[in-house]
């Protein structure tokens, strides 16, 4: 018996005893072939058809012919067709129409051929006519089929048919289709046939198996077409795969008063909500509906009109959401009362309704709660929770300049060049405010946290200003270096395009580009996201169960928890209301920036005695306490890590080169006034200079060379966690050194502060469970990880400074040069600065973990650099066994589902460690 070459729709389990699987049926019959099938399965009405094998069409391709038993095998299933479809192909009373579409395995669209309206001849137009009373419809199908048959089987140029055409419509005066009346387009297929005949030397086939023959063999030469072979090679797919060939009824909802066609979707792809959303018109082709030519009717309309279609409508596409477990997007036909499903997909929707589709589908039971957090990527989340501006708004407008997209969101406002300025104009002119800077230093804040926005046309990914900006929840865009700002004259340009100071610009921080005007947009929260928050609920659940890792020495343990990076209160509280369950970080020294405080701070940095420093310090000691009681507050019950003072300490003085500048012109104008002072200032400041600053007096080492500022922070800490504690508060304070290199430092600082904490505790006769721990920063102190641990009780991983330190790249400057050039030419597949280098930064911290823990096997691990709220990075976190992953409050809730996500990746796997 010659092979199977053929499956009728309704034959899907043949094909699936035949193939093994499900992959291999769609390998077998096609994506299209396969989906028509099992909608058959599921009981859906599909037009009745039959699907070639690729098998046949990669038989066909060798030989050149059909394979033996193919042809018969289609007259066969055709006779089926006809059977179910009650037509008869080729018979003028009622025709039997078929098309013949393509389909491989893996989608091609539109670049295979497909023809449609095999079956007309001359004769079968007649009775098309008859039973149609729509000769308009029929003369111009039939047009159609000659000039798709010359064009696809016999390759004949488009421009042979469509030339006449055009003639006869200028010769009538028409410009549109829409204008050819039925005798028209009559004319014009006896002038198509004319013309098929000219190039082909023989008429157009009035054997209409002779049709569907030739049809199918184009079908399957449309496989080596060019544009196939482009496509293949452009999306990797195997030239050995062959393409199946669909004979499928065709169907034609223009038959009258009892016929109509439309499309739906099974529940609002706008909003989620589980209603019917769709549109149909009677008596009309898909092609009307699309065309909005005529007023559609909303499908709930249809229960007056056809009550039993509608009933029967929407049985099937419940169905069919149930098959697919997915909103559906329908099309479907009505013939002479009789419904048609067409197609069905998944429907494409927005950020909310996936959200609420998921949840629903959960709660309805026909998904699992797995299923419903795994269907929610995060950058869904990401585009609920900031602002966006309107697509349509977006398209009209036009693309200013472009960058990093530093920190996702839309922000209207009106440029300001310095942060005093934007910060004024915002807090006294109520102004929306955008800061524009060539990049930002932490005296810049103030601006940045008034604004809407920011822009800067250096630095990247984590330079100051991307970094404060997601710390904030603020859109920025950072090293849009195609923008000349110039501080002087107070504008910015692009090739000549002028923004002025107060000027409205847009900046949208998810997609990195700047428009000018005012781009409207929409401000979602989360508190308001119900179902936003009960998926995250289920994420979380995920996430802590119990056994989802494994240890090393065989324990389970849950995945990663989502801390989140603030500083001061208000972001505790946001980090909490968005679901942290700690702080993994908490830099101090943002608080040193206040207004108030920088003098002291400045005045603490120059003294010139231990007794002055301490004097300005016990000035400090009262406010950093508030700001921590603060924290501690609300995180109640959870875990607060503070890390104590970072950065160089010119960070806290006025610019250089601006005081020289003044002492100057001082100088020059004579001016005495003061003067001296600002030499002393200028000379100081000049003793703290640099050269390398990021790799010189900071983290331990400025506490060692000058510990009484940690000294009294560390007071602050525990007197704060104790009065807390006293009321009630349940504190769990861990203070974090930051940039260890060796052990030895920490056994120098690490011991006094204790010392400290302790006597605080005396002090207010209270106890509660504190931690010491270090930030892990410095490749060294990756390697050393081992001795690092007998002092530490807690590893954060610092992996903006971990990265720049183990590549050799300034975290400030790398991303507005040689890196995008690196990510662009393939050197590195990322910006490590955003997604962590598993090779080689994360090999350092998987050692370190190992290391670590072998000394101190109840260590406790988090990550604390920008990579903490980015889904690929959290999983290598969650791989290599660290505790949390800690980032900017408003990616808590990203981080949450992307934290469920790797848990139900890796369910019940062993962490991995180094070899
Ligand atoms: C880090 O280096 O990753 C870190 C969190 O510290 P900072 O960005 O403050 O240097
Ligand atoms: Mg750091």
């Amino acid at each position: 018996m010659a092979k199977k070459w053929v499956y009728l729709f309704d034959e899907v389990a043949e094909a699936e005893k035949y193939a093994g699987s499900w992959e291999g049926v769609r390998g077998l019959l096609g994506g299209k072939g396969s989906g028509l099938a099992d909608m058959t399965r599921a009981g859906v009405p599909v037009p009745p058809g039959f699907t070639v094998t690729t098998e046949a069409c990669n038989e066909f391709r060798t030989t050149g012919k059909f394979p033996e038993g193919l042809w018969d095998q289609m007259l066969a299933a055709l006779k089926v067709t006809e059977k179910k479809a009650g037509k008869k192909f080729g018979d003028p009373a009622d025709p039997l129409l078929v098309s013949c579409r393509s389909g491989a395995k893996f989608s091609m669209p539109g670049m295979m051929n497909t023809i449609l309206n095999i079956g007309l001849t001359d004769q079968v137009v007649e009775g098309m006519i008859k039973l149609t009373g729509n000769p308009r419809f029929v003369w111009d199908s039939y047009r159609r089929l000659v000039e798709m048959f010359g064009t696809t089987v016999f390759n004949m140029d488009d421009e042979v048919f469509e030339h006449p055409m055009a003639e006869y419509k200028s010769k009538k005066g028409y410009k549109l289709d829409t204008e050819m009346t039925a005798e028209d387009w009559k004319a014009e297929v006896s002038t198509f046939k004319d013309v098929y005949k000219k190039h082909i030397k023989s008429d157009f086939p009035q054997d209409v198996y002779k049709q569907m023959e030739l049809a199918t063999k184009a079908v399957f030469e449309s496989w080596m077409g060019k544009r196939a072979v482009d496509y293949r090679k452009a999306t990797a797919i195997s030239d050995d795969l062959g393409t199946a060939v669909n004979i499928v009824t065709m169907v034609f909802g223009n038959m009258g008063d009892d016929s109509g066609t439309g499309v739906a979707f099974t529940r609002n792809p706008s909003t989620g909500e589980k209603k019917m959303m769709g549109e149909y018109l009677m008596n009309a082709q898909g092609e009307d509906v699309v065309a909005g030519i005529r007023n559609t009717q909303q499908i709930a309309e249809m229960v007056n009109s056809m009550p039993e279609v509608y009933h029967q409508f929407m049985d099937i596409t419940g169905k069919l959401e149930k098959h697919y477990k997915d909103m559906q997007d329908v099309e479907f036909t009505i013939e002479r009362g009789k419904l048609w499903m067409l197609q069905t997909r998944n429907g494409k929707r927005t950020a909310a309704s996936t959200v609420k589709i998921a949840v629903d589908m959960a709660n309805e039971g026909l998904i699992t709660k797995e299923d419903a957090v795994l269907r929610v990527t995060p950058d869904v989340v990401d585009a609920l929770l900031h602002p966006q501006f309107d697509e349509n708004a977006k398209k009209k407008a036009i693309v200013y300049a472009k960058g990093v997209n530093a920190s996702p969101g839309a922000a209207v406002g009106q440029a300001y060049f310095d942060a005093d300025k934007a910060e004024k104009m915002a807090k006294e002119e109520k102004q929306a405010t955008i800061m524009v800077r060539p990049f930002t230093k932490p005296d810049d804040v103030h601006g940045m946290i008034a604004s809407q926005g920011v822009l800067t046309s250096e630095g990247g990914a984590t330079s100051h200003a991307a970094v404060v900006a997601r710390q904030f929840g603020i859109p920025c865009i950072v090293g849009a270096s195609m923008i000349k700002i110039d501080l002087v004259k107070r504008i910015m340009e692009v090739d000549g395009n002028i923004v002025k100071e107060g000027e409205w610009i847009s900046v949208d921080g998810t997609t990195g580009q700047v428009y000018v005007g005012k781009l409207v947009t929409s401000a979602p929260s989360l508190e308001e996201q119900t179902d936003l928050l009960t998926l995250l609920t289920w994420a979380d659940d995920i996430a802590a169960r119990k056994d989802i890792r494994v240890l090393p020495d065989g324990r389970k343990a849950p995945g990663v928890q989502v801390w989140a990076n603030a500083d001061y209160p208000k972001d505790a509280r946001r980090a909490r209301s968005y679901g942290a369950k700690g702080i993994g970080l908490c830099r101090t020294e943002h608080m040193f920036f206040e207004t108030e405080r920088l003098p002291i701070v400045q005045k603490m940095i120059l003294a010139e005695t231990s007794e002055e420093r301490t004097k300005q310090l016990n000035l400090l000691l009262p406010t950093q306490r508030k700001d921590f009681d603060g924290l501690f507050e609300a995180m109640d019950g959870y875990p607060v890590i503070i890390r104590l003072i970072d950065p160089p300490l010119h960070e806290f003085m006025p610019d250089e080169e601006k005081l020289f500048e003044e002492v100057v012109s001082m100088r020059v104008k004579g001016e005495t006034k003061g003067l001296p002072e600002k030499e002393k200032l200028l000379a100081a400041i000049k003793g703290l200079h640099e050269s390398n600053p990021m790799m010189g007096l900071r983290g331990v080492r400025l506490s060692i060379y000058m510990p009484e500022i940690v000294e009294m922070q560390v007071r602050a800490i525990f007197e704060a966690a104790a009065d807390c504690s006293l009321r009630g508060i349940v504190v769990h304070p861990e203070v974090m050194i930051p940039l260890t290199g060796t052990v030895k430092e920490l056994e120098w600082i690490q011991p006094r502060l204790e010392r400290i904490a302790k006597a605080v505790m005396e002090e207010k006769k209270v106890t509660f469970t504190y931690k010491f721990g270090t930030m892990i920063e410095i490749p060294r102190a990756a390697v050393t990880a081992g001795e690092i641990a007998k002092l530490a009780q807690f590893f954060s991983f610092g992996t903006n400074d971990l990265t720049q330190m183990t590549f050799g790249y300034s975290r400030d400057d790398a991303e507005r040069n040689f890196l995008v050039t690196y990510v662009s030419q393939g050197i590195l597949p990322k910006n490590p600065f955003q997604t962590l280098d598993r090779e080689g930064v994360g090999k350092l911290m998987q050692m370190a973990i190992n290391d670590g823990r072998r000394t101190r096997p109840d260590l406790e691990v988090g990550i604390c650099g920008e990579h903490g709220g980015d889904p690929e990075s959290i999983e290598w976190c969650h791989i290599i066994g660290n505790n949390y992953v800690s980032c900017s409050p408003f990616r808590v809730p990203i981080a949450r589902l992307a934290a469920a996500h790797v848990a139900l990746k890796y369910a019940g796997k062993k962490i991995v460690e180094d070899k």
